[in-house]
């Protein structure tokens, strides 16, 4: 992938992305490593060119198969909460999509294991993340209410569809005091949530209210 399309023109330019990061401080996001991260990751690329110019305002888009990019405010935040006790080492990610979230992921922490049930979403995502020459992601191709069990435990869990509830299962896959963010409900009663695993049991905390595509069972 070439500099300049890296770096973009106009509405995709460095300024435009920029004045989205403007945006998002001003709505609350603080964490400095997010916020200058997201001012360099091209999040137009990880759209269809027909969306382009509207890559750095802070909308989900459609990216095909009923699925959207996520809000860049939502990446932020759930980026913010994962690395609120200091950086990861190996994050599990559940519903890759494009493969935004995944790619911020791959410049903050040294491994990320990430999990789609639609294989065309997750293949143009590996695609992409290969020209990005980003190489500490692995891909699965399957339902992520079972998580990873492979590679588990992780430091760190983040989930991108919503559940009715959270699957036992990814709460058993996070190490003590690991974190596992995640928007849990259904239609517009979603609550984005952050549990920790402690030696005594599972503590919540609810972020704010929010509205994520479902997590489906199987695999599309
Ligand atoms: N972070 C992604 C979010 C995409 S939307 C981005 O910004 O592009 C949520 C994604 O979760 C969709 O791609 C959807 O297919 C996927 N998904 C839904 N249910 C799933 C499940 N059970 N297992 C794995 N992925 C799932």
């Amino acid at each position: 992938m070439s500099e300049t399309t890296l770096r973009g023109s106009g509405m995709t330019s460095q300024r435009t992305r920029k004045r989205m990061v403007e945006r998002l401080e001003a709505r609350g996001i603080q964490d400095p490593r997010v916020l200058a991260l997201m001012a360099r990751m091209p999040r137009h690329l990880f759209i269809e060119e027909a969306l382009a110019s509207r890559a750095y305002e802070d909308l989900a888009l459609p990216i095909g198969f009923g699925q959207t990019i996520s809000q860049p405010y939502m990446v932020a935040r759930m980026t913010e909460a994962l690395l609120q006790n200091g950086i990861p080492e190996r994050v599990l990610e559940v519903g890759t999509g494009s493969g935004y979230q995944t790619a911020l992921l791959a410049a903050l922490v040294p491994q990320v294991y990430s999990v789609e049930r639609i294989a065309p979403l997750l293949e143009q995502a590996r695609q992409l993340l290969g020209r990005m020459r980003i190489r500490n992601v692995d891909f699965h191709h399957s339902d992520g209410h079972w998580g990873w069990p492979a590679h588990a435990p992780y430091d760190a869990i983040l989930v991108a569809a919503a559940p009715n509830e959270v699957p036992e299962s990814l709460l058993a896959q996070v190490k003590i005091d690991g974190p596992v963010v995640i928007p849990v409900g259904s239609g517009l009663q979603q609550r984005l949530m952050r549990y920790t695993r402690t030696a005594v049991g599972i503590q919540e905390s609810v972020l704010e209210m929010v509205h994520f595509v479902p997590l489906k069972e199987g695999v599309g």
